[in-house]
């Protein structure tokens, strides 16, 4: 034991030296490979789209300023992509939650030059990141960048699931008028019961900005427990059992990261312990909750509606059940492309992130410490699950 903790403790400051000489000799001439979404028209009218591949995170000025080499591009699937072909010399990996370049364990094994990969936004889950810490790759993402974007947009999913906005809206478009069809499964949030599985950055501030709601009681189901203090400035309890904390609550909101511990957590066993008619808001990741029972609980209205943006396969494809899934009066669906984190105001700020992640490698200088998921002692935070 002793023995393998210290020649843990010598390979970690043979890592850590190597990894300051690198970054003094090597600032210039990397090899940068991004992987974004496509903005199409709207990014060559809106530059201030910039996790696009048409503005390129404003990075590539500044990149060739410094003889780096800058390659952007959206094509990330197989393994005649941008990303496959260009990953065996990449220097550097930045990728997007929005437009997952998935990062896989045999994808890392190929990556012979590649030193750091950058989440431009929050969620690191598309990098197999148990690969990355064996490999002593580092992982930084731009944490806290759209925490608030995401928070307001649960506020806005939870808000129009109870009060059957979507059918509604729909409603008017078609030129109909029946107030009752709507009213029938209209509710308030006051009085009711709202929980969050995960109460980090964002959990915390969807239960903030509900405050005013007069909402009954706020629960939350996180491994990590928060102060007394913040318990008690936030009007949360904690409840320690998963089941018994779903089965208490009128509405859950998902805003754990996806890890072996969160994958597919929310599954037909979980959801018969729900209350019958709950709602459900998952912004977190799509493969947290099982598909295909969350779809069919809502067609059976044991959840009155399920909203969120993000899915396990993005982009979505055409025939994903939570396109189309209905409760039985019609309404209960609030889906949306993966969005809710890439407001103009998140982009500016991920983008501004990114390239502060970048020049500080190119420096040498130390991260900032909550960026930091993979460092160059493994795993830094203890947001991806127990260990
Ligand atoms: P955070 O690290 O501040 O908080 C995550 C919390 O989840 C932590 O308190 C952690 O202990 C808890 N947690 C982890 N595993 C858990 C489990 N098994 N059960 C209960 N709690 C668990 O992260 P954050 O900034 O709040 O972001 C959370 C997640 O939201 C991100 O990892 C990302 O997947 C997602 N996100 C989505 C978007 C979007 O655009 N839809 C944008 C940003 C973040």
């Amino acid at each position: 034991m002793l023995a393998s903790a210290r020649t843990g403790a010598i390979q970690a400051s043979v890592r850590n030296a190597q990894t300051a000489a690198f970054s003094k000799q090597a600032s210039r001439g990397m090899k940068i490979v991004a992987i974004l979404y496509k903005g199409g028209e709207a990014a060559k009218q809106e530059p201030r789209l910039l996790g696009t591949v048409e503005n390129e995170l404003g990075l590539r000025t500044w990149l060739e300023s410094q003889g780096h080499e800058y390659l952007v591009s959206d094509d990330k699937e197989g393994a005649n992509s941008f990303l496959h072909k260009n990953i065996h010399d990449a220097d550097i990996v930045i990728t997007t939650p929005f437009h997952p370049g998935y990062l896989t364990r045999e994808l890392l094994d190929k990556a012979k030059n590649l030193k750091l990969c950058v989440t431009a936004g929050v969620g690191s889950d598309h990098v197999d990141l148990n690969a990355a810490a064996e490999k002593s790759l580092e992982v930084m993402e731009v944490t806290g960048s759209n925490v608030v974007s995401v928070a307001e947009h649960v506020v806005m999913s939870i808000l129009l699931l109870v009060r059957n906005f979507v059918p509604a809206h729909e409603m008017i478009e078609r030129g109909d008028w029946a107030v009752s069809d709507i009213a029938r499964n209209a509710f308030d949030l006051e009085g009711k019961v709202v929980g969050t599985i995960g109460a980090g950055r964002i959990g915390q501030r969807v239960l903030q900005r509900l405050a005013p709601f007069n909402c009954k009681e706020f629960l939350y189901y996180d491994y990590n427990a928060l102060l007394p203090e913040r318990e008690k400035e936030l009007g949360a309890r904690r409840v320690a059992d998963l089941k018994d904390f779903v089965s208490q609550c009128d509405v859950v909101t998902v805003n754990a990261p996806l890890h072996d511990g969160t994958r597919h957590l929310v599954n037909k066993d979980l959801l018969a312990h729900f209350k019958k008619g709950a709602w459900l808001v998952n912004t977190a990741r799509g493969a947290i909750c099982n598909a295909e029972d969350v779809a069919a609980a809502v067609k059976a209205g044991q959840l009155n509606g399920y909203a969120g943006d993000v899915w396990n396969v993005q982009p979505a494809p055409k025939e994903h059940p939570w396109r189309y899934m209905k409760n039985p009066l019609g309404g209960g669906n609030g889906m949306v492309p993966h969005y809710s984190g890439t407001t103009l105001d998140a982009q500016l700020r991920y983008a501004q992130g990114t390239k502060e992640i970048l020049q500080n490698f190119f420096e040498g200088k130390p991260q900032i410490p909550a960026n930091v998921i993979i460092g160059n002692k493994g795993y830094a935070t203890s947001s991806y699950g127990q260990r």
